[in-house]
């Protein structure tokens, strides 16, 4: 299978004396799922070809913290309390929740993904195979990891990241122990003892409100990170933690000698009133930090480029410096930090070599003129919407706003279907 994408502007995400290069215009060609040349391409029989003549390319965007499978519940339970809305509104809708509506959900998010530019992201939650049937479907990457609380520690043997045997490289699992606050400190202890021997990552919740710093200073006499240091939480694993918006001082000393990256969901923490995250303190610090949309329930949307312009945004009025998170760094967590945070070093940025992850955004419309600068368009005026074309591992997914992997119209109206059904039948 052979791409030509031709004559495009081309943004790779690569540094030149820390600086992001400015995008060029070159043909890029990609063979049997990846990237062969970036330059000027000769003449030749390719299997495909698109015209990029009023496109940029750059890579896919990678959302390092989601739950695909809640995309049932958007707009269910809006304007609530975190507490409140988990166990009054979400928690027992999810215990009606059957394996069926985690492919359907799934398939809506995998869909909404490939329509706003994301080729990539984390996930936590249940009936996890039914996800990865639906990002199989859907020809986008996952690292999936099923969702953990009130568990046993004997119950991680039966985890999906232990058991389950994906059929493409484009899955791929992490532990999901949900959060302090939800497991027990047997549970976290032996959770990070089995990651330490099997080299597979933890995908966690870590200090989203002051609600769980405190339900965990009332039971264990410390603040979650500390917490965690108790239970040999951060030691030989690599930990992807998502929120990170009351991270200590002492917490971010200790935590940028390990292998820790944070995925942000700035909107999630907006809506629900949690706070912002210190990006600039930990990005500062050394720390990778990635940006995620967390859950539709609290976003309400999955478009990755909103979420990095919020990113941006609140960063600047958090620490009151509108050079706190440039918008060339921004570009940099939903990519490259997206790639590290979720352990597929490959992704994140276009070089011959590379396995081919891009998106084609259409700049022919207004709000990509005049030309000053296109690394500041993408951050500060575009969205998903400009999203024109998609491949993802070498294969075109969407061409021209049509996704080509996946029935748009049926995957919406059998989502819509199911939602009815779980949130209102008795
Ligand atoms: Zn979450």
């Amino acid at each position: 299978m052979s791409i030509l994408i031709k004559n495009v502007n081309v943004l790779t995400m690569e540094t030149e004396n820390g600086q992001l290069k400015a995008p060029f215009t070159a043909d890029i060609v990609v063979e049997d799922g990846r990237i062969t040349l970036i330059g000027s391409a000769p003449e030749a029989e390719y299997d495909e070809v698109l015209d990029g003549s009023h496109r940029l390319a750059m890579p896919g965007l990678i959302n390092a913290h989601g739950h695909a499978g809640m995309s049932l519940m958007r707009g269910f339970g809006d304007d609530m309390e975190l507490m409140s809305w988990l166990h009054d509104r979400i928690f027992p809708t999810e215990e009606r929740l059957v394996e069926n509506d985690v492919l359907l959900g799934g398939r809506l998010a995998v869909l909404e993904m490939i329509k706003t530019g994301t080729t990539a992201f984390a996930d936590m939650y249940f009936f996890c195979d039914k996800l990865a049937q639906a990002v199989e479907e859907g020809g986008i990457r996952a690292s999936i990891s099923q969702g953990m609380n009130f568990s046993p520690a004997e119950r991680i043997q039966t985890a999906f990241a232990l058991n389950y045997k994906p059929t493409t490289d484009r899955i791929t699992m992490m532990f999901g122990p949900h959060a302090p606050y939800t497991c027990s400190e047997e549970f976290l202890t032996a959770q990070a003892e089995v990651a330490r021997e099997s080299g597979i990552p933890i995908h966690i919740h870590l200090c989203e409100t002051q609600d769980e710093e405190r339900q965990i200073k009332e039971k264990y006499g410390c603040t979650p990170v500390e917490f965690l240091r108790r239970c040999d939480f951060f030691r030989g694993n690599k930990v992807l933690a998502a929120h990170g918006v009351w991270l200590h001082d002492e917490d971010i000393e200790y935590l940028k000698d390990y292998d820790f990256s944070v995925a942000s969901n700035p909107v999630s923490n907006l809506k629900l009133a949690s706070g912002i995250a210190p990006v600039k303190k930990l990005l500062d610090a050394g720390i990778n930090v990635a940006v995620g949309t967390d859950s539709v329930c609290s976003n309400n949307n999955i478009d990755m480029f909103e979420e990095l312009r919020t990113a941006c945004l609140v960063a600047k009025v958090r620490d009151l410096d509108p050079l706190a998170v440039p918008a060339g760094t921004a570009l940099q967590l939903a990519t490259v930090n997206g790639a590290k945070a979720l352990a597929l070093s490959e992704l994140g940025v276009l070089r011959e070599g590379a396995k081919a992850d891009i998106i084609l955004i259409d700049t022919d419309q207004p709000h990509f003129f005049p030309r000053h600068d296109m690394i500041s368009h993408l951050v500060y005026a575009a969205s998903g919407k400009d999203v024109a074309s998609v491949i993802c591992d070498g294969k075109i997914i969407m061409r021209d706003r049509q996704v080509l992997t996946l029935d748009e119209e049926r995957v919406m109206y059998e989502a819509n279907e199911a939602a009815m059904r779980l949130c209102y039948s008795k």
